[in-house]
């Protein structure tokens, strides 16, 4: 049997275990993309590549040197610049394109969310919420809050962030979740934080601090996920998996 080839742009948790059971497949040869920024994926991948590929037109070129057959966005929603050439590439090089992405947290009674389109807005507001945050948002932004030097910011993010990286004042807590109910409610106790900053990423990782905050009555400044143009998506792997089914069996 000839192994149909698809590429899956890999950022999140659902994507590594995507790509891992892709790769156990006899009808599929599965090849995942990384940033880069994550060396070893956990599940391992077999047939992994690492680094951006210059662009929309660096992808469709890959994507027809590869002979690649079908591409599959399972980035975070808020990599909102490599989805965009997933789709835009796949289209040029006339390749079936599917997106995997987490449904979004929405509000449950009781809490008390501040939606914001980005974290300059968010840090905009923030001086009307609170004067002690729990700022969730990774270290990539870090920068856009470093004005705020009224404020102390208990920043939680897996990497720390680079050294040339202005932050704003406050305590750095490197950590990867998933985080328990009981370990955030506690770093919510123990900081005295008034106000956490979270994009609103979905998933079960980190949902327990949106539920230790609603317990507490604290308020969560949450950044909305960025606008994409439209595209075929799905909400979990059993959905991918199904797709990639019908993709082989057309042929
Ligand atoms: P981004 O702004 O959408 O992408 C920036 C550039 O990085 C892309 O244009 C592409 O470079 C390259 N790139 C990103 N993901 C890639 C992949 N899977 N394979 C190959 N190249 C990739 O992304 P970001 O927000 O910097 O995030 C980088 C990675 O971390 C993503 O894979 C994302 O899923 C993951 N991540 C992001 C967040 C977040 O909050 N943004 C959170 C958790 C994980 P070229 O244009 O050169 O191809």
């Amino acid at each position: 049997m000839t192994k149909k080839r698809i590429l899956i742009l890999v950022g999140t948790t659902e994507g590594r275990h995507l790509a891992y059971q892709a790769s156990q497949r006899s009808d599929i040869e599965a090849i995942a993309s990384l940033a880069g920024r994550t060396r070893q994926p956990d599940p391992p991948i077999a047939n992994t590549r690492f680094g951006g590929f210059g662009g929309v037109s660096g992808l469709r070129d890959y994507l027809q040197e590869q002979g690649i057959e079908a591409l599959i966005d399972a980035t975070h929603p808020f990599a909102a610049q490599i989805s965009i050439h997933g789709v835009l590439a796949a289209r040029e090089a006339g390749v079936p394109h599917l997106r995997l992405s987490r449904p979004p947290w929405s509000p449950q009674p009781g809490d008390r969310w501040l939606d914001v389109s980005s974290n300059a807005e968010a840090a905009e507001r923030l001086p009307e919420v609170a004067q002690r945050v729990f700022l969730t948002i990774g270290r990539q932004e870090l920068a856009k809050f470093a004005s705020l030097q009224q404020l102390w910011f208990l920043m939680r993010m897996i990497d720390p962030p680079h050294e040339e990286t202005p932050i704003p004042p406050g305590k750095i807590l490197l950590a990867r979740g998933p985080f328990s109910l009981d370990e955030e409610r506690s770093l919510l106790q123990e900081y005295q934080i008034g106000a956490i900053v979270s994009k609103n990423s979905g998933g079960e990782a980190t949902y327990a601090k949106l539920v230790a905050a609603r317990e507490l009555g604290i308020p969560v400044v949450m950044v909305q996920r960025p606008t994409m143009p439209e595209m075929e998506t799905v909400s979990d792997i059993n959905q991918v998996l199904d797709w990639l089914d019908c993709l082989v069996g057309m042929s």
